[in-house]
């Protein structure tokens, strides 16, 4: 379920401390909508302009904070954005055209287990974090020569 009722949303975003505004709801339900993680010109080119770049980026950032949304850092040199849910899932990012798609599965318990038998100062996880660099079929098809782009 992509699409979140109208008033739920504004639960959400008033619950995190923000009116509701219309700019903050629509940012919100564009992140619901498109799940992968982007840069703010992605997001404001989604939003087509009826924001511009500097409140989507000032958005964001208090979304961040707040918990609402959540930041990639997947090497590209501009930080990416997803909406903040519970879904436990990675990145696998093709390091030529920064295609990205998701997967699950990470089986993180498994490896929270053998990180807290090797280290000696913790004793809790609370989060990790995953991230697959490759490339994608089409950049493969594109051959070694070409430059990165
Ligand atoms: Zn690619
Ligand atoms: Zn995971």
């Amino acid at each position: 379920m992509h699409h979140m009722k109208k008033d739920a949303l504004v639960d959400i975003i008033r619950n995190a401390g923000f009116r509701a505004t219309k700019p903050r709801r629509t940012l919100l339900t564009y992140l619901q909508k498109t799940r992968l993680p982007q840069t703010i010109l992605e997001i404001a080119d989604g939003l087509k302009d009826s924001i511009d770049q500097v409140t989507v980026y000032r958005i964001v950032e208090a979304f961040t904070k707040a918990g609402l949304v959540r930041q990639i850092d997947l090497r590209m040199g501009r930080p990416r954005y997803e909406i903040a849910d519970a879904r436990d899932h990675h990145h696998v990012v093709c390091v030529r055209c920064e295609r990205i798609e998701d997967f699950i599965g990470c089986d993180s318990d498994h490896l929270a287990d053998k990180a807290l038998k090797q280290v000696k100062g913790f004793s809790h996880i609370t989060g990790h974090s995953l991230e697959f660099f490759g490339l994608c079929n089409s950049c493969v098809k594109q051959g070694p020569t070409l430059q990165a782009a």
